[in-house]
Protein backbone atom coordinates (compact mmCIF):
# COMPACT_ATOMS: atom_id res chain seq x y z
CA UNK A 1 0.00 0.00 0.00
CA UNK A 2 1.03 3.50 -0.70
CA UNK A 3 -0.63 5.75 2.02
CA UNK A 4 -1.77 9.04 0.29
CA UNK A 5 -3.37 11.86 2.40
CA UNK A 6 -5.31 15.26 1.76
CA UNK A 7 -4.67 18.36 3.77
CA UNK A 8 -7.54 20.43 3.24
CA UNK A 9 -7.93 23.69 4.05
CA UNK A 10 -8.98 27.54 3.45
CA UNK A 11 -5.06 28.65 3.69
CA UNK A 12 -7.01 31.96 3.34
CA UNK A 13 -3.21 33.15 3.50
CA UNK A 14 -0.79 29.65 4.11
CA UNK A 15 1.00 30.20 7.42
CA UNK A 16 4.08 28.84 8.51
CA UNK A 17 1.74 26.89 10.80
CA UNK A 18 0.33 25.00 8.04
CA UNK A 19 3.45 24.24 6.59
CA UNK A 20 4.65 23.63 9.65
CA UNK A 21 1.64 20.53 9.28
CA UNK A 22 2.62 19.62 5.70
CA UNK A 23 6.05 18.85 6.82
CA UNK A 24 4.88 16.30 9.82
CA UNK A 25 2.44 14.82 7.21
CA UNK A 26 4.81 14.25 4.46
CA UNK A 27 6.93 12.49 6.64
CA UNK A 28 4.41 10.17 7.23
CA UNK A 29 2.43 9.66 4.23
CA UNK A 30 4.14 8.62 0.81
CA UNK A 31 2.18 11.22 -0.80
CA UNK A 32 0.67 14.44 0.42
CA UNK A 33 -1.91 16.23 -1.50
CA UNK A 34 -3.01 19.92 0.29
CA UNK A 35 -6.66 20.71 -1.37
CA UNK A 36 -7.34 24.58 -1.11
CA UNK A 37 -11.15 24.60 -0.56
CA UNK A 38 -13.71 27.06 -1.57
CA UNK A 39 -15.38 26.90 2.00
CA UNK A 40 -18.90 28.83 1.27
CA UNK A 41 -19.30 29.58 4.89
CA UNK A 42 -16.50 31.56 5.03
CA UNK A 43 -15.56 34.85 3.27
CA UNK A 44 -12.10 34.77 2.35
CA UNK A 45 -9.63 37.52 1.58
CA UNK A 46 -7.75 35.50 -1.44
CA UNK A 47 -9.54 34.17 -4.08
CA UNK A 48 -9.36 30.47 -4.50
CA UNK A 49 -7.29 30.88 -7.35
CA UNK A 50 -4.80 32.94 -5.27
CA UNK A 51 -5.06 30.69 -2.32
CA UNK A 52 -3.43 28.06 -4.45
CA UNK A 53 -1.12 30.03 -6.37
CA UNK A 54 0.20 31.61 -2.61
CA UNK A 55 0.63 27.63 -0.97
CA UNK A 56 2.88 26.44 -3.95
CA UNK A 57 4.95 29.68 -4.03
CA UNK A 58 5.28 29.18 -0.19
CA UNK A 59 6.42 25.07 -0.83
CA UNK A 60 8.71 26.03 -3.08
CA UNK A 61 10.00 29.03 -0.85
CA UNK A 62 10.39 26.10 1.48
CA UNK A 63 11.45 23.63 -0.53
CA UNK A 64 8.61 21.35 -0.43
CA UNK A 65 8.44 20.21 -3.76
CA UNK A 66 7.23 17.34 -3.92
CA UNK A 67 3.47 18.16 -2.50
CA UNK A 68 1.05 18.30 -4.66
CA UNK A 69 -1.53 21.46 -4.45
CA UNK A 70 -5.25 21.06 -6.11
CA UNK A 71 -8.16 23.45 -5.77
CA UNK A 72 -11.62 21.56 -4.72
CA UNK A 73 -15.01 23.39 -4.54
CA UNK A 74 -16.87 20.29 -3.52
CA UNK A 75 -17.58 18.32 -0.33
CA UNK A 76 -14.23 17.07 0.99
CA UNK A 77 -15.09 13.31 1.17
CA UNK A 78 -15.91 13.68 -2.17
CA UNK A 79 -12.68 15.10 -2.88
CA UNK A 80 -10.91 12.44 -0.89
CA UNK A 81 -12.74 9.48 -2.78
CA UNK A 82 -11.71 11.33 -6.24
CA UNK A 83 -7.82 11.44 -5.27
CA UNK A 84 -7.96 8.03 -3.48
CA UNK A 85 -6.23 8.91 -0.42
CA UNK A 86 -6.41 6.80 2.68
CA UNK A 87 -6.53 9.70 5.02
CA UNK A 88 -7.34 13.39 5.69
CA UNK A 89 -5.00 15.63 7.83
CA UNK A 90 -5.86 17.92 9.74
CA UNK A 91 -3.79 20.26 12.28
CA UNK A 92 -4.61 20.43 16.12
CA UNK A 93 -3.67 24.06 18.06
CA UNK A 94 -4.87 24.66 21.15
CA UNK A 95 -8.25 22.72 22.61
CA UNK A 96 -10.53 25.10 20.89
CA UNK A 97 -9.99 23.48 17.39
CA UNK A 98 -10.99 20.10 18.95
CA UNK A 99 -14.82 20.35 19.21
CA UNK A 100 -14.84 21.86 15.53
CA UNK A 101 -12.36 18.72 14.26
CA UNK A 102 -14.11 16.35 16.10
CA UNK A 103 -17.32 16.93 15.04
CA UNK A 104 -16.15 17.03 11.11
CA UNK A 105 -14.18 13.56 11.53
CA UNK A 106 -16.77 12.02 12.61
CA UNK A 107 -18.91 12.98 9.64
CA UNK A 108 -16.67 12.34 7.08
CA UNK A 109 -16.62 8.81 8.83
CA UNK A 110 -20.25 8.60 9.00
CA UNK A 111 -19.97 9.61 4.99
CA UNK A 112 -17.16 6.97 3.95
CA UNK A 113 -15.68 4.98 7.10
CA UNK A 114 -12.53 4.43 4.69
CA UNK A 115 -10.88 7.59 5.07
CA UNK A 116 -9.35 8.15 8.18
CA UNK A 117 -9.21 11.78 10.05
CA UNK A 118 -5.04 12.07 11.77
CA UNK A 119 -4.34 14.69 13.13
CA UNK A 120 -0.70 16.55 13.89
CA UNK A 121 -0.35 18.51 16.84
CA UNK A 122 1.40 22.08 16.17
CA UNK A 123 4.97 23.08 16.99
CA UNK A 124 5.01 25.15 20.43
CA UNK A 125 5.68 28.62 17.58
CA UNK A 126 2.66 28.08 16.40
CA UNK A 127 0.16 27.14 18.64
CA UNK A 128 -1.80 30.69 18.39
CA UNK A 129 -1.25 31.45 14.68
CA UNK A 130 -3.47 31.83 12.18
CA UNK A 131 -4.69 32.68 8.85
CA UNK A 132 -6.59 35.46 10.30
CA UNK A 133 -4.40 36.61 13.29
CA UNK A 134 -2.03 37.34 10.39
CA UNK A 135 -4.61 39.56 8.03
CA UNK A 136 -5.10 41.68 11.41
CA UNK A 137 -1.85 42.08 12.63
CA UNK A 138 -0.97 43.13 8.71
CA UNK A 139 -4.13 45.39 8.01
CA UNK A 140 -2.48 47.56 11.56
CA UNK A 141 0.54 47.66 9.67
CA UNK A 142 2.52 44.98 11.96
CA UNK A 143 5.58 42.81 10.61
CA UNK A 144 4.01 39.36 9.88
CA UNK A 145 7.79 37.74 8.56
CA UNK A 146 7.82 35.37 11.42
CA UNK A 147 4.37 34.33 10.69
CA UNK A 148 4.19 33.56 6.97
CA UNK A 149 7.25 32.80 3.81
CA UNK A 150 7.65 36.00 1.57
CA UNK A 151 5.51 35.56 -1.25
CA UNK A 152 2.78 35.47 1.12
CA UNK A 153 3.77 38.56 3.09
CA UNK A 154 4.31 40.41 -0.33
CA UNK A 155 0.61 39.33 -1.20
CA UNK A 156 -0.84 40.51 1.83
CA UNK A 157 0.50 43.59 1.48
CA UNK A 158 -0.92 44.31 -2.07
CA UNK A 159 -4.17 42.77 -1.05
CA UNK A 160 -4.96 45.26 1.78
CA UNK A 161 -3.74 48.19 -0.18
CA UNK A 162 -6.97 47.01 -2.65
CA UNK A 163 -9.16 46.36 -0.40
CA UNK A 164 -8.49 49.92 0.97
CA UNK A 165 -8.53 51.78 -1.96
CA UNK A 166 -11.65 49.68 -2.99
CA UNK A 167 -12.96 51.14 0.36
CA UNK A 168 -11.94 54.59 -0.05
CA UNK A 169 -13.50 54.66 -3.75
CA UNK A 170 -16.90 53.66 -1.77
CA UNK A 171 -17.04 56.20 0.64
P1 LIG B 1 -10.32 25.52 7.59
O1 LIG B 1 -11.24 26.60 7.12
O2 LIG B 1 -10.54 24.23 6.89
O3 LIG B 1 -10.26 25.36 9.07
P2 LIG B 1 -7.63 26.64 7.76
O4 LIG B 1 -6.77 27.09 6.65
O5 LIG B 1 -8.03 27.62 8.79
O6 LIG B 1 -8.88 25.97 7.06
O7 LIG B 1 -6.93 25.42 8.50
C1 LIG B 1 -6.61 24.24 7.82
C2 LIG B 1 -6.03 23.24 8.80
O8 LIG B 1 -4.77 23.69 9.28
C3 LIG B 1 -6.89 23.01 10.05
O9 LIG B 1 -6.81 21.65 10.41
C4 LIG B 1 -6.23 23.87 11.08
O10 LIG B 1 -6.45 23.39 12.39
C5 LIG B 1 -4.77 23.74 10.68
N1 LIG B 1 -3.96 24.87 11.14
C6 LIG B 1 -4.14 26.17 10.91
N2 LIG B 1 -3.19 26.92 11.54
C7 LIG B 1 -2.40 26.03 12.19
C8 LIG B 1 -1.26 26.15 13.05
N3 LIG B 1 -0.77 27.34 13.40
N4 LIG B 1 -0.73 25.02 13.52
C9 LIG B 1 -1.27 23.82 13.20
N5 LIG B 1 -2.33 23.64 12.42
C10 LIG B 1 -2.90 24.73 11.92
Amino acid sequence: MMPRALYPGSFDPITYGHIDIARRARRLFDELIIGVFANPNKQTLFSLKERKELVEQALGEEGLTDIRVISYNGLLIECAKELEVEAIIRGLRVNSDFDYEFQIALTNRDLDSRVETVFLMTSRDYVFLSSSMVKEIKRFGGDVSRFVPRAVEEALARKLQEVMRKGKERR
